[in-house]
């Protein structure tokens, strides 16, 4: 079996559970053979208290990379490491959360190591010879299956498509490595990267409750964020309320937005286009509300209300409250 390295993302010195439920599927996949996994870590200073989490979740070496230069994103500074790392842990494979960073990582990556690509993969087996990873296409009506068997693979893992899984074993090294700068770090600088603290994303939510045109106005929204938080969810939206000004990008959920799969997604006065659908195609479960029997949505939802969103949701959130107390 392969030697795997796992990229291991963080946002303000906190690891990303997308990156343990790829630690955790790398161990899985090594759980029978003397493959050795590997984590790398990159980041500010602070970053190297968190090493120790990681042996938690398989990883026998954790490489740190903790340096205030490394403390905001950079995709050359960052691929350059990992490839780095890769090639001198003899790496075979490696994986990523295809989260945003995740995708903007991977194929510099795998362009490094001369490596090929599988991305945003929901399910993945390994050998000495080859990776077969399965992932959604056609807008998430079909699902390919992709055969790797370039020398070094490089995966990207759909974030909540597979399990977070503690190992007993904790023992694990930690290697610091000096960063030291190269002229082409500097071909791009972030300067700032804008999200608001303590807002989670629809990505990773297990719940996400989403508005769309149907919510009538910018202020019912609020009620798409009371029922999300209720829930312990995130808030999305379809791209007809983001295009109206009503709600942010970041929160757009489809073929131009972003690509989900929760345990629950709620959808409130979204139609169902198939540009929509397109970015919740694997979610676990799909509710819809909308007022319209006839609305698409009613073909992919598991369960459906018919009936106005703006009546549904405050008694939703009023029995959810009350269940919570
Ligand atoms: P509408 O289609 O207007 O639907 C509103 C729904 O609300 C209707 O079904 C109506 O019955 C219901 N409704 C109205 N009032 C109520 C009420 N009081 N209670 C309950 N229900 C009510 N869209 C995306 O979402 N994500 C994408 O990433 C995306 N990418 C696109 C890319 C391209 C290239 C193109 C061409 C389009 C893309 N779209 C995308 C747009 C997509 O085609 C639809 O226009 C959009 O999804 C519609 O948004 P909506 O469902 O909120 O609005």
């Amino acid at each position: 079996m392969p030697n795997i390295l796992v990229f291991i993302e963080q946002r303000e010195n906190r690891i990303k559970p997308a990156s343990l439920e790829a630690l955790s599927k790398a161990t899985e996949l090594l759980r029978t053979s003397g493959g050795t996994l590997s984590a790398v870590l990159i980041g500010a200073k602070e970053i190297r208290e968190q090493a120790d989490i990681l042996g938690n979740y398989g990883a026998s070496v954790v490489h740190v990379f903790a340096d205030p230069q490394l403390e905001t994103y950079s995709a050359n500074t960052y691929a350059r490491l990992i490839a780095e790392t890769a090639t001198s842990a003899g790496a075979e494979a490696v994986f990523f959360s295809a989260t945003a960073m995740g995708k903007d990582l991977a194929p510099r990556v795998a362009v490094r190591l001369q490596a090929g690509i599988a991305s945003d993969c929901i399910a993945l087996e390994l050998d000495e010879k080859k990776a077969i990873a399965k992932r959604f296409v056609y807008s998430g009506k079909l699902i390919s299956t992709i055969e790797l068997t370039s020398a070094i693979k490089v995966v990207s893992l759909r974030p909540n498509s597979f399990s977070i899984v503690e190992t007993k074993t904790t023992r694990h090294e930690t290697k610091l490595h000096d960063y030291k700068p190269e002229p082409f770090d500097l071909k791009t600088i972030v300067k700032e990267i804008r999200s608001l603290p303590g807002k989670l994303d629809v990505t990773e939510a297990d719940i996400v409750v989403a508005g769309g045109r149907g919510m009538q106005s910018e202020a019912h929204f609020k009620l798409i964020e009371d029922l999300a938080s209720v829930l312990g969810g995130a808030a999305g939206a379809s791209r007809a309320v983001v295009d109206l000004g009503w709600r942010g990008h970041s929160e757009q959920i489809g073929q131009t937005g972003k690509v989900i799969s929760p345990k629950l997604y709620i959808a409130c006065g979204i139609s169902g286009a198939i540009q929509h659908l397109a970015g919740i195609a694997s979610s676990k479960t799909i509710v819809a509300i909308n007022k319209d029997k006839d609305a698409p949505i009613f073909q992919v939802a598991d369960y459906g209300l018919v009936g106005d969103a703006l009546e549904i949701i405050p008694e939703f959130i009023a029995e959810m409250t009350r269940v919570n107390a």
